[in-house]
């Protein structure tokens, strides 16, 4: 006999919405029946456009071809995100994706290259990255040999959730068009068990998946739970978000600019370019986050600009009774390194290995809300990083995030790396050492000791090998050809 699938309700179309719809269907569609209800009327934020590395890897998890996906979606390569103005004014440092240099076993490269030029040898942290100086010259490619480059994408949000629909809707997701006006609540168990929309068409299911953004329509607004503010210590509340014509190639890197209250984003996709401030309500005004941000555009503007509100944190429980909220609904962490689409799919990836068939799910539910709590504090404390971590005293925003105080875990992490020059990868396997290590650095964070590695060689070995190392690295520079042109062979818009 046939066993019945489990009916899985999506509430909510927007990226989140349809990567749930498109990765349940994918790879438990034979199990699963999956509705997705959204509309039209409420639109989508549509503004997530850069994303980290993390994307490459869940895509292949989920069969996406790239090519055919970045060519839908007027892909671009990202290598990193290049940060301005944000340890002082005029300074900039490049964020990358790439391993920095070679480590050993017990000590980081960093440590190595800090004793180096301890020994007087100038070349710069950035020298020993491939993928940095490949972002600084415009250059991309996947793979160089048999190596792969570390990299991202930036996309069209709103092309990129069209994609995934026509393939949701074409592995067998339905569609259902809707305001949703209420949902029923279960009096014995406090399950949700049936949608009802404007329309009064009924929805049921066994799973229902909040994807509504901002409002956590079921998780919040039906079932109470509960959301973490942290805007104290990440005060952005506000983003206007505006697109222009294209000036230049594009280039594979994502820019932040910080201004004096907030920062502006330009994510360069093949045929525009998306740009946008965030900023805190706190310390600037609408009108003036506009100003600042037109007056700092590159190219024609190609649409008129769009304000989004909205409040840092986390859903206290991202999986309630038989509720789980992916996306905003589940908590925003403002967009400074691209995280967002990330935690959507890291969310599928253990939504998908820990998912309620049937039966008691409560301690799974437990353990999904564990692990998401953790992977949102990471993140946090990385985004803090960039705020407090500035010497820049123009305007009370940067006072504020200089001076306020930050969260205990973040504390530890700094003043090791201030001391004695440690730096780990984090506990969720997101941020590397290196990514810590160039933040960290490059808000002006340099140690004051490190570890003794780089003294078991003579300071002439020491510099020999490091000169070898950037002369691999310059000569692998000069083989990779133009990002322009690489996407044009490999994934030209359509
Ligand atoms: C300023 C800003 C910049 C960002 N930049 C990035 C970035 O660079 N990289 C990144 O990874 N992320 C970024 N993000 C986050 C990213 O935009 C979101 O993670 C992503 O768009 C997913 O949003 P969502 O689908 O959860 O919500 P939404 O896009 O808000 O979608 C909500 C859906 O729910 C539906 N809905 C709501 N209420 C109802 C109802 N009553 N009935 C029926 N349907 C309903 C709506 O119709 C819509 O389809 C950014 C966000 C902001 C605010």
């Amino acid at each position: 006999m046939e066993q019945s699938k489990t009916r899985v309700v999506i509430a909510g179309g927007g990226t989140s919405g349809w990567l749930t719809a498109f990765s349940l269907v994918t790879r438990l569609g034979k199990v699963l029946d999956i509705t997705l209800v959204e509309s039209d009327q409420i639109g989508t934020v549509g503004v997530g456009e850069a994303t980290i590395p993390t994307m490459c890897n869940f895509h292949r998890l989920m069969g996406i071809d790239e090519r055919e996906f970045m060519a839908a979606t007027q892909a671009t390569f990202k290598l990193g995100i290049q940060f301005n103005n944000w340890a002082n004014k005029g300074d900039s440092y490049l964020h990358s994706f790439g391993e920095i240099g070679q480590r050993s076993w017990m000590a980081e490269f960093h440590e190595f290259w800090l004793e180096a030029v301890a020994n007087g040898q100038q070349d710069s942290l950035e020298d020993y990255c491939l993928e940095l100086k490949a972002a600084k010259q415009n250059k991309f490619a996947t793979k160089l040999g048999n190596k792969g480059l570390n990299f991202a994408y930036h996309l069209d949000a709103t092309a990129y959730a069209a994609y995934l629909r026509a393939k949701a809707e074409g592995a067998g997701v339905i569609r259902c068009e809707g305001k949703i006006s209420s949902a029923a609540i279960d009096s014995d168990n406090g399950y949700i068990s049936q949608l009802t929309l404007d329309s009064g068409a009924i929805v049921e299911g066994d799973v229902f998946i909040d994807c509504t953004g901002f409002r956590g329509l079921l998780i919040g607004e039906h079932l109470g739970v509960g959301y973490e503010d942290w805007s104290h210590w990440l005060a952005a509340d506000s983003a206007i978000a505006v697109q222009t014509e294209a000036t230049e190639a594009p280039r594979p890197y994502t820019v932040a600019t910080a201004h004096k209250a907030g920062w502006q984003w330009r994510i360069p996709l093949q045929t525009r370019v998306g740009n946008g401030i965030v900023y805190s309500s706190q310390f600037l005004s609408d009108d003036e986050a506009l100003t600042t941000l037109t007056d700092n555009l590159e190219g024609k503007v190609l649409t008129e600009p769009r304000q989004l509100k909205f409040k840092t944190g986390r859903r206290q429980q991202a999986w309630h009774k038989n509720c789980i909220a992916i996306g905003l609904s589940s908590g925003f962490l403002e967009p400074l390194e691209s995280t967002s689409i990330h935690l959507v799919t890291t969310a599928l990836i253990r939504l998908m290995k820990l998912f309620p068939f049937s039966g008691e799910h409560e301690l799974l539910a437990e353990r999904y809300n564990r692990e998401t709590e953790k992977e949102m504090e990471t993140i946090r404390d990385f985004i803090i990083l960039h705020y407090h971590l500035t010497t820049r005293k123009d305007s009370d925003f940067w006072n504020y995030y200089r001076t306020m105080s930050v969260p205990e875990s973040l504390i530890h992490r700094m003043s090791i790396f201030a001391e004695n020059g440690y730096a780990w990868p984090d506990d969720v396997g997101l941020f590397r050492v290196d990514s810590w290590v160039q933040v960290m650095m490059g808000q002006g964070l340099t140690p004051k000791q490190y570890h003794g590695a780089g003294r078991l060689l003579p300071p002439a070995g020491l510099s020999q090998q490091m000169t070898t190392l950037k002369n691999s690295i310059d000569k692998a520079l000069t083989q990779l050809p133009a990002h322009a042109e690489f996407i044009k062979q490999y994934c030209p818009a359509k």
